[in-house]
């Protein structure tokens, strides 16, 4: 069968959920051959084992955390020259972005970017795009190559199947722009407990119907009660109400939790396009003709400074 390359993101051999969802996605193409690259790399094996990769391609080497981007191009054409690969798959973050384009002009083929799922084809992987806010769907084919295809989050579902997970060692041969960008320093994001936005099963979200920054309370609380994460609107965030990191939308992140909760949101085509692809979708609006309620599979009609807390409230005490 043929290789499909999976590109792992992890922090100190910690895999982030994304990179599981592409081991499901890869199974589809083919046997998935996972690449882990920079301190850590060998913590990771079980947990791809038991997500469906038949062998695992290591390299801790230093360059991967100290220099950007071109390290890891290195390796992934070293990775792509290792194994008869009909696809590299990588999670579409900026710096897998740039990863991916460089290494589709190493290998002479194409880049796919942003994908929303990737169906088996005959001349080759097919891969699913949403473009204009999601407006249209498009399909698209890689013409020559080995197929570079970046994919979001929350595309596939993470799926739990025992696979060999033969671990081999990479080397690589570091090109001389390797060392061209170092990193000169680190610091932590704030933790707030809750889950990373766009791997939340559950995200609350608010808008300029919070009315304030102060507002946000209320979602963070409901966010808490449900175990979930805080979304916005960029209205909120233009308002510095919240930080962009958590902004929905088009020009934010897209999220496809198992429930979504917007309050005090419109439900602009730009904030669509980063959440109507979520399960289950719970509208709260004081607006009853306010778009969003299109999409809702629950609606409120109400004032959100009422419905929030009396939700937070049932839930917390159902919990209890
Ligand atoms: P509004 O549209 O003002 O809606 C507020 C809602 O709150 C209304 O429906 C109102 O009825 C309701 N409300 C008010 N008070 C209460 C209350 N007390 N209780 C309950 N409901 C209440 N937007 C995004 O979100 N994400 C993006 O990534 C994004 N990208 C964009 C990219 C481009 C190029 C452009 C042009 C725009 C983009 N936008 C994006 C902006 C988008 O067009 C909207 O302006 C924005 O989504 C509106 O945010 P909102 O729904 O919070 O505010």
């Amino acid at each position: 069968m043929a290789d499909v390359l999976v590109v792992v993101d992890h922090v100190e051999g910690l895999v982030r959920k994304p990179s599981l969802e592409l081991l499901t996605v890869a199974r589809r193409l083919g046997s998935p051959v996972a690449v882990v690259l920079g301190a850590g790399a060998s913590e990771t094996v079980s947990v791809l084992a038991g997500h469906g990769a038949e062998r695992v391609l290591v390299s801790e080497a230093g360059e991967f955390s100290d220099f950007l981007v071109v390290p890891r191009v290195d390796a992934l054409e070293a990775a792509v020259g290792r194994v008869s690969a009909v696809a590299v798959l990588l999670v579409s973050s900026g710096e897998n972005k740039e990863v991916a384009a460089r290494l589709a002009l190493r290998l002479g083929s194409g880049v796919i970017t942003d994908a929303v799922d990737v169906e088996v084809g005959e001349g080759g992987p097919v891969v699913v795009q949403s473009a204009f806010a999601a407006s249209f769907t498009t399909r698209s084919r890689v013409s020559r190559g080995v197929p570079v295809i970046t994919v979001k989050p929350n595309s596939a579902a993470v799926e739990a199947v025992e696979a060999a997970g033969v671990v081999e060692d990479l080397p690589v041969e570091f090109s001389e722009g390797a060392r061209g960008v170092r990193v000169v320093s680190r610091s932590a994001r704030a933790v707030s407990g809750r889950p990373e936005l766009t791997e939340a099963a559950v995200v609350v979200s608010g808008g300029r119907g919070l009315g304030s920054g102060e507002g946000f309370a209320l979602v963070e609380a409901l966010a808490d009660a449900l175990g979930g994460a805080v979304g916005a609107s960029r209205a909120a965030v233009d308002a510095g109400w919240y930080p962009h990191a958590h902004q929905v939308g088009q020009t934010g992140k897209s999220v496809s939790p198992q429930l979504y909760v917007a309050s005090g949101i419109s439900g602009a085509i730009q904030h669509r396009a980063g959440m109507q692809t979520s399960k289950t979708i719970v509208v709260v609006n004081k607006d009853p003709e306010a778009p969003i309620f299109e999409l809702a599979d629950y609606g409120v009609v109400g004032d959100l400074h009422t419905v929030l807390p009396q939700l937070t409230e049932e839930i917390n005490k159902r919990k209890g």
